[in-house]
């Protein structure tokens, strides 16, 4: 009898045959058995019987260790759904799923309880259970119900910002509990949602594990073996909390299921909502997928009814949605200028003019001073990190980029993790990070190229803003939040206590600011150079700067009072703009999707990437034309069958050349057939031409960067 085994190796697709030995009873499928691998002897996970004829000598199993399957069952279906989908080895699969070491340990120890505290900034604060709104109490209702039958059922839970989303989960997990069943939260990035975590530890106590990637692998392994032990029964957690072994699951909630970090864009490249989705219909669990802007195609499968709508409508209690206001930043320079001139006609002296700041409009210096006499809060935000995005000398024009990726430097004036020194205000102090590989040099006032001095900067990022508020608004207390200061430990939190204490008067953050953050007296939101997203090259770039200008508007005003939101833009026509000044997904989504229907994107067709890596320029290229030969001569082969089949490319990434390895990609669009496509032009591929190139599959791209 032959038995296929995964691995948690990187070897081959990591699954290997071995044969059961005479006498050995057959293992129960997902059971862990002990096997020879090469000179040791490694744990790996039977799946399957094989009935092939091997050509080579087959081992022998060593041992059997699970009398049943060491996984739920239909984890190591949902994971074996996984790898054919995202075409990647189920033994890679299996070891970016469990944590390491896990596996082989025979009989996994329970840990001391030693319960693992998120870092809530909002720890020890008590979390009040409210009664539901009647709009809340629909959406419960409808997904207990889907609960009790015990059936797949996924819905789409659509409610602005401060709607009351998270208190819908903690109900339905309530419910899901009552039932005997368990549950699986999943949330974005830890930073923004170690508030949500805390309200279910406050509601639910001891049963709630917690699974981040702020945990030690130790930690990793303990919350894991109290899931698998059915201690646990509520996992809140990020992306790879997808892949929690709870056992009886009855509900998984996706908290902000555009988020794109539930994307990994490496290695084993998954979506952990969709997978999420996927695991649900193989649990027959209920799914709930909740967000205030939800992605396209999450909204287009509630519009063609596969996913059930629940809305909620309005803010808890009535409270009002911010206004927001667009300011047109072409408009504003012109207007300072014509000030400006018209002041030195009159004699008034301008050198101390009230607002020199080419990134502070009019409007938001008024409101920022109106805020802070009102002693209440400002959130500024901006996406771009350090203190300028680009530096050059204006001698010869040598732009500072770096050496191993095609990306100039950002300059970065103070050493990281220093709260608000005070540094000297001549020269180049600081250092020049790369900010895709980290390298980091130190900043020089001497151009490398012409020896020239006279050094300048462009695009002005998180530093540069913090620095210029405080010396405009004296007094203020400024702090920054992204992630070279979140890099220690704690202080994102300590930060947030501060902020939510009143301590600190402006906040200026990046995207970490943007999400999950409920501050009472924050009544002004000011986004910077809102645009930036929108030119990028990317088919999503529309739907990305929505969401993200939707839910940094969405932190204002969230207790009772007023906020007020400020959009600067140079693009202040774009529909992306209008749509987010008016609160208008419904248009925005109508808009948008006609778009991607006129230029044949998602979610009017798939798309899978291959991307094609190597340190030497030359074989990247060769490579990826070789493969693009191939997927033409299929095509043609297969007649009819494959014809719909677009093949785009081959062509360098936007960023051409990353950490020493050039990149090129080669994208593949169809709707029916495009897996079964993808599978037959790999399978044929004389691997001898690929030599000393990586090639990686990206399914349901998000990002062609
Ligand atoms: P969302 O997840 O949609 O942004 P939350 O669930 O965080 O919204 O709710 C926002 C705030 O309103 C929270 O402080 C929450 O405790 C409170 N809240 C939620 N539902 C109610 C309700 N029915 N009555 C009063 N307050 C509520
Ligand atoms: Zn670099």
């Amino acid at each position: 009898m032959l038995l296929k085994i995964a691995l948690p190796v990187p070897l081959g697709d990591g699954c290997l045959v071995y044969s059961l030995p005479e006498g050995m009873s057959m293992p129960k499928r997902g059971a862990r058995v002990l096997v020879p691998l090469q000179k040791r002897e490694t744990v790996g996970i039977f799946t399957a019987q094989c009935t092939d004829e091997p050509e080579f000598e087959i081992r022998d199993i060593k041992e059997i260790w699970d009398d049943s399957s060491f996984l739920p069952p239909h984890l190591l279906d949902c994971l074996e759904w996984a790898s054919r989908y995202y075409m990647y080895p189920l033994g890679h699969v299996i070891d970016e799923a469990i944590p390491g070491g896990l596996l082989s340990e025979r009989t996994p120890r329970t840990g001391r309880h030693r319960r693992v505290m998120t870092e809530s900034g909002g720890s020890g604060r008590a979390y009040e259970r409210p009664c539901l709104n009647s709009e809340q109490t629909v959406a419960v209702e409808a997904i207990e119900t889907a609960i009790t039958r015990g059936e797949y059922a996924p819905f789409l839970l659509y409610g602005v910002t401060g709607s009351g989303k998270t208190e819908v989960y903690l109900h339905s997990c309530e419910r899901a509990l009552a039932m005997g069943r368990q549950a699986l939260i999943l949330v974005p990035e830890i930073a923004m949602t170690a508030q949500t975590i805390a309200r279910f530890q406050a509601r639910f106590g001891e049963v709630v594990s917690a699974v981040h990637s702020g945990l030690t692998p130790a930690q990793r392994k303990n919350e894991w073996r109290r899931i698998l032990k059915g201690d646990a029964k509520v996992v809140v957690g990020a992306r790879s909390a997808v892949f929690a072994p709870v056992w009886n699951l009855g509900l998984i909630v996706v908290d902000e299921e555009h988020d794109s970090s539930y994307k990994q864009e490496e290695k084993f490249r998954y979506s952990a909502r969709d997978i999420a989705v996927m695991r649900a219909r193989i649990s027959s669990a209920v799914v709930v997928l909740g967000s205030a802007t939800p992605s396209l195609s999450s909204y287009r499968n509630a519009v063609s009814k596969r996913y059930r709508l629940l809305t909620l409508t309005k803010r808890v209690e009535e409270r009002a949605l911010p206004v927001v206001s667009l300011v047109n930043m072409r408009e504003d320079i012109q207007n300072k200028r014509e000030k400006k001139r018209r002041k030195r006609r009159e004699g008034v002296d301008t050198t101390h003019d009230s607002n020199n700041l080419s990134w502070l409009s009019q409007e938001l210096d008024a409101a920022i001073l109106q805020t802070l006499e009102r002693k209440e809060q400002a959130l500024l935000f901006l996406n771009r990190r350090g203190y300028a995005s680009h530096i050059f000398c204006a001698d010869c024009g040598h732009v500072f980029s770096c050496e191993h990726c095609s990306v100039s430097l950002s300059w970065h004036r103070k050493t990281r993790r220093v709260k608000g020194s005070s540094e000297d205000e001549t020269g180049m102090q600081g250092f020049l990070l790369c900010h895709y590989c980290g390298k980091s040099l130190p900043a020089m006032p001497v151009c490398p190229k012409c020896e020239g001095t006279n050094i300048k900067t462009l695009g002005c990022g998180t530093e540069r803003v913090v620095d210029d508020l405080r010396s405009r608004y004296s007094g203020a207390r400024v702090a920054q939040l992204d992630r070279d200061v979140a890099s220690a430990k704690g202080y994102v939190e300590e930060l947030l206590a501060a902020f939510r204490d009143r301590e600190i008067d402006i906040l200026v953050g990046t995207q970490m600011v943007t999400k999950g953050h409920d501050f009472p007296y924050l009544t002004l939101v000011g986004v910077l150079f809102a645009d930036l997203g929108l030119n990028l090259p990317e088919y999503n770039a529309g739907e990305r700067t929505y969401q993200l200008l939707s839910q940094v508007a969405g932190r204002a005003g969230r207790a009772g009072l007023e906020g007020h939101v400020i959009v600067q833009t140079w693009l202040p026509e774009h529909y992306v703009m209008e749509y987010v000044a008016r609160h208008d997904y419904a248009g925005f989504y109508e808009t948008e999707m006609s778009f991607r229907s006129r230029m044949n994107y998602p979610p009017f067709t798939r798309m899978i990437n291959l991307l094609f890596n190597s340190p030497n320029e030359k074989d990247v290229q060769r490579a990826a034309d070789y493969v693009r030969g191939h997927a033409e001569a299929l095509r043609t082969a297969k007649g009819p069958h494959y014809a719909s089949m677009e093949i785009l490319g081959p062509a360098p990434s936007p960023i051409s050349r990353l950490k020493k390895q050039y990149r090129w990609q080669l994208l593949l669009k169809g709707v029916k057939g495009l897996h079964a496509f993808c599978e037959e032009l790999l399978a044929g591929l004389d691997m001898k031409r690929m030599q000393g190139v990586r090639l990686q599959i990206d399914v349901d791209p998000l990002s062609f960067m």
